[in-house]
Parts: structure tokens; sequence; C-alpha cells
């Protein structure tokens, strides 16, 4: 997370930092390492959002008083961001600091993962792996981690979790390649990729561009522009989906996936009952990866 919006991270622990304290103080029981890590990370929360109230809001008889030039400072600047972040020009917004640290911080984490999937064959991928397991630790410690209760069944949505089942969903599928200026196939019609076309902008019933294939864009219906043709893909036929341990597109994950009533119960010490169950994976020393029997 480099966004870190003026906000002072060094009171917070790191995955690295508890890691080291686990190792060091030989806690090997899921349930010594779970009781040390909500500890660690109990009162991050909360000292981060006094933190983010004192920089959102300063008293205005404080204002004048040189000592707290840089707060003042600090205060604009934080103001400057989050509009520039989420307001278009002229445009009033309320500011929600928490919600909008803790949207920047899952989506960091989602990233995160994605990284890994790319990267699992190549020599990055370790890295990858250690930057999620970071990211995964700041987002479940200060946000927290829920094990989801839905359709009388806990799911497993723990995003570092599902990073460690090593395997996904591929699709086997072919599909033609049709020249989004005319329509044919772009291996037999008579333009060229790479060269410039005049068209006259028009969009499908589904509101699709011609000549930029997007649905939102600043071609105008009627006017002519230059536009080089480009691959739409039609025709798409599924052969076959099956669970692969290197999916073809890497990102073809799991979303969720159901946990053993059983194995919960066990680790909760009780029956759950349809409540909210927090998630401390996240936190914990790496437990390394499954693997698809193939
Ligand atoms: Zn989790
Ligand atoms: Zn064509
Ligand atoms: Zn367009
Ligand atoms: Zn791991």
């Amino acid at each position: 997370m480099a966004q870190t919006w003026g906000l002072d991270f060094s009171q917070i622990p790191s995955w690295e930092a508890t890691n080291e304290f686990i190792r060091r103080h030989e806690l090997h029981s899921m349930k010594a390492q779970q009781k040390f890590l909500i500890e660690a990370w109990g009162g991050v929360e909360r000292r981060l959002r006094r933190e983010i109230k004192r920089r959102t809001r300063i008293s205005p008889f404080l204002l004048g008083a040189s000592v707290l030039r840089t707060d003042e400072f600090v205060h604009r600047r934080y103001e400057e961001m989050s509009k520039a972040l989420y307001a278009r020009p002229g445009e009033q917004v309320g500011v929600d600091p928490w919600r909008d640290l803790e949207s920047s911080a899952r989506m960091s984490l989602a990233r995160a993962v994605d990284a890994f999937n790319f990267l699992e064959d190549t020599e990055l991928a370790e890295v990858a792996h250690q930057h999620a397991h970071k990211v995964a630790a700041l987002v479940g410690g200060v946000f927290g981690c829920d094990i989801k209760y839905s359709e009388d069944t806990y799911w497993d949505t723990c995003p570092i979790s599902l990073m460690h089942r090593r395997w996904g969903m591929s699709v086997g599928f072919t599909a033609t390649r049709r020249c989004s200026l005319c329509g044919e196939d772009l291996d037999l019609c008579e333009h060229l990729l790479g060269t410039l076309y005049e068209v006259k902008i028009q969009r499908t019933d589904d509101g699709t561009c011609n000549a930029c294939g997007h649905h939102s864009c600043s071609h105008i219906d009627g006017d002519i522009a230059s536009v080089y043709p480009h691959a739409v893909k039609g025709d798409l036929q599924v052969h076959e989906i099956s669970w692969v341990s290197r999916p073809r597109d890497p990102l073809a994950r799991f979303t969720r996936v159901e946990f053993d009533p059983q194995i919960l119960a066990h680790s909760l010490g009780k029956e759950p009952d349809g409540r909210d169950v927090r998630c401390y994976r996240c936190l914990h020393p790496c437990e390394s990866f499954t693997t698809l029997q193939e």
C-alpha cells in the first residue's frame, strides 16, 4: 500500500514482525499463535480511526498556532488527496476516510493475489507470495476478515486462504476473431491491423462503440473518426470446463469455498450457529499451498 494518506504506519504490526515473534517465542500451536496475533493487532483499528479523526477535524482556534502548521498542512493535503481520488472536478462529495481506506486496502490485496496468480511459475513467485501475505495481514489485522455465512453454509472467502489452493477453472473454447470495422473474419477481410481507417461512429444495440469497442467513450454517434481495426471475439464455443492446477486464465480461481462444518466447529471449540465468524488465518505464518492431486 503506497497510499498511506499521511498516516503513521510505524505503530502497526507487520506480517514479518509477528512471524519473527512467533518463531522466537516458539508459539507452535494455532491457539497460542492466535492469542498473540489478536493481541498484537488489537487496538490498531482504534488507533488509526483516532488518527484519521484528528487529521480531518482540526479545531479552528488552534489553526493559527505555529506548532500546528504541520498538522494544518497534512490536513489540507489529506483533503486534497481524498478529493482527487474520488471526486470529479468541481464535484462536492462527502468523504468517508475509513471506508475509502478499507476499500483501497482490500483492492490492494485482491491485486496482490492476482499478481501471484500470474507470477507463480516465474522467479518472482516467492516475492509475490510474500507480498500477498504482508498485505493480507495488514488488511485482516486492521479491517478484519470474515468467514461468511449464507445458504446455511459457512464460506471461506479469505483471499490469502483461497490463494493457497493452487487450482482453478480452465475453460477450453474456440472463438473466431472478427474485424471491428466490417464484421468479417479478421484474417480474411481487407482491413489491416495497424492501419488507420476513417469510419462513421455508430453503436451496437448494447452500446458498444464501433471505433474503439468500449461502452463509454468520447466518440459521438455519426461523427467520422480515424481508427485502427481491432479483433472482436465472435461465435464463442465452449468445449470443456475442467479443474486444473494451472488455469489458462490465471485469474480463473475460486471466489469462495465451502467450509467443512466439523472442522470449523472443532477450531472454534463450539458450533458457530450461523453467527459471523472472524478469520484470523491471514495473520498467521504461511501454512503452505494445497495442490490438486492429478
Ligand atoms: Zn482471512
Ligand atoms: Zn474488416
Ligand atoms: Zn469509442
Ligand atoms: Zn503462503
